[in-house]
């Protein structure tokens, strides 16, 4: 079977492991190919670009049953992708599926929204929830086909992600954490998210990490390049925290909080694919977590 000329959209990180990034938040999806199997790391987004990825699998590896497809985490423009790999292996945390089945009704709509609006294609496969096959918890190896691999729960974006280690391609899928585009995203107080990166952190200073592929934005190569990433999350979330606690302290209010730390300095503050209500949704969890402390 001839091999499908990748697009302007695919980098070649070496070692079998591609990138696709989409148009849509620059949301990287990944591939791995060796000896006849694949792994796919969060295909999305539009229809056209999983048209794409999955000619690329297909013919690279034709027997769908030796492709693995992992999920980091059940938002919508990550697990979109499933009915374009029929049969393949579905990895992803053990609370996956659950989450998953919680916002099925947000997952359709915002993915039909976004797809027939800003992505101008047309959504044609409805969402349906589903079961990883494999279930990851806690920090584990696994082998998939010849892909030895391990997996780390960094919860503090969503209560089910994983970042997903390939040691023998110096390779690291951080899910939405350590983007050159995104602060820190947060769905629960800052010191969840802040304790998944500083376990990240002990893990870039141990292990062998070359390449970082974040869920969006530009791959990081280079050990100094990768650890930059983890310290530039980690001083924002501290920032964050502090300046939250002086204001709870203070008894300013939510909104009065949000209003103070409006003028900090952040990635991505006023920038096209502004990062402003981010941070915004990151101060008023982080004041409610002290809320529910005190
Ligand atoms: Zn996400």
């Amino acid at each position: 079977m001839s091999q499908a000329a990748p697009s302007g959209a695919w980098t070649e990180l070496g070692d079998g492991v591609w990138v696709r990034q989409s148009r849509a938040y620059a949301m990287n999806s990944v591939v791995l190919i060796k000896n006849g199997h694949a792994v796919v790391v969060d295909p999305g987004v539009l229809p056209s670009e999983l048209d794409d990825l999955s000619q690329f699998v297909t013919s690279r590896v034709p027997d769908f049953d030796r492709v693995a497809v992992i999920f980091t985490h059940p938002h919508w423009d990550h697990v979109i992708g499933k009915p374009w790999f029929p049969a393949a292996t579905l990895v992803g945390h053990v609370g996956l599926a659950d989450e998953i089945e919680r916002d099925e009704v947000d997952i359709e709509r915002k993915a039909k929204a976004y797809i027939e609006g800003e992505g101008g294609e047309t959504w044609r496969t409805p969402f349906a929830p589903f079961v990883p096959d494999l279930q990851l918890r806690g920090t584990v190896g696994h082998t998939l086909g010849p892909f030895p691999l391990l997996s780390y729960d960094i919860p503090g974006h969503s209560a089910s992600q994983i970042a997903v280690q390939f040691p023998e391609q110096g390779l690291f899928l951080s899910a939405d954490t350590l983007s050159d585009i995104e602060i820190p995203w947060l769905d629960a107080p800052a010191w969840i998210h802040r304790k998944s990166l500083e376990s990240l952190q002990r893990v870039f200073e141990h292990e062998h990490i070359e390449v970082l592929v974040p869920g969006h934005g530009s791959v990081a190569r280079g050990r100094a390049a990768v650890y930059q990433r983890v310290l530039n999350d980690i001083a924002y979330l501290r920032k964050l925290e502090e300046r939250v606690s002086q204001a709870f302290k203070e008894g300013l209010t939510v909104e009065q909080t949000q209003a103070r730390l409006a003028e900090m300095d952040y990635l991505g503050k006023d920038a096209a694919y502004a990062m402003n209500d981010v941070h915004r949704g990151n101060v008023r969890f982080t004041w409610q977590g002290f809320a529910e402390r005190a």
